[in-house]
């Protein structure tokens, strides 16, 4: 079983190059679906470090984490329309290659308490990486922020959240080398499929939405 790295990798003092191309990337192939609403920050966990209580330092103050919006913001040309749908498709592709973009855990905090999905549940006898098994759905209050919430919070192992040009390879190699462009296309559909080790026909639609 994959082992959950990220708790240990050192505290940063500024964005890792990776991350920030990881998030560039992820809205390029995204068709514009997803949009960097935040990478470094140094500070703890929401929802902790308050009234006195010890606080939980943020995985993004480690530069490996980046949330991610599907929100569409039309003043600000962000995002699509149904964006959590075209989001959620791109996620299930990632998922299925996590290994090769480096993942390590991601947050959705749409659902009511959100849901988890992390590398050290991954086991062998599931079929595709992105299937219900390798989430952990929260009953109870989990995430700050959770219930509507309209990001996803990712996290990536170090070697890849401190190299660009390894993301940049790894992207190719799953979405196909479909374009370099510095800026993400914000509002425009894409124009071409997914290429990649994407096959069509053979995703089951997500059993938690
Ligand atoms: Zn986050």
């Amino acid at each position: 079983m994959p082992e959950y790295k990220v708790p240990g990798y050192a505290v940063v003092t500024g964005p890792l190059g990776g991350t920030e191309e990881w998030a560039r990337q992820a809205a390029i192939t995204s068709g514009g679906a997803l949009w960097n609403n935040g990478t470094y920050v140094y500070r703890n966990v929401r929802g902790t470090g308050e009234n006195g209580t010890r606080g939980v330092i943020s995985n993004h103050a480690r530069g490996v984490a980046m949330d991610l919006s599907w929100r569409r913001i039309e003043p600000r040309r962000l995002g699509v329309n149904n964006g959590r749908i075209k989001a959620l498709t791109w996620l299930n592709t990632v998922l299925d290659n996590w290994e090769v973009l480096g993942v390590q855990c991601v947050l959705d905090y749409f659902p009511e308490y959100g849901r988890g999905w992390r590398v050290d549940r991954v086991g062998t006898s599931i079929p595709k990486n992105h299937a219900a098994e390798a989430w952990l759905r929260y009953v109870r209050p989990t995430l700050h922020g959770a219930g509507g919430g309209d990001w996803f919070h990712i996290e990536l192992r170090l070697g890849m959240a401190s190299n660009p040009e390894a993301v940049k390879d790894a992207f190719n190699r799953v979405f196909g080398k479909s374009t370099t462009a510095e800026q993400a296309p914000a509002t425009v559909e894409p124009t071409t499929k997914k290429g990649g080790k994407r096959r069509a026909g053979t995703d089951r639609p997500n059993p938690n939405p």
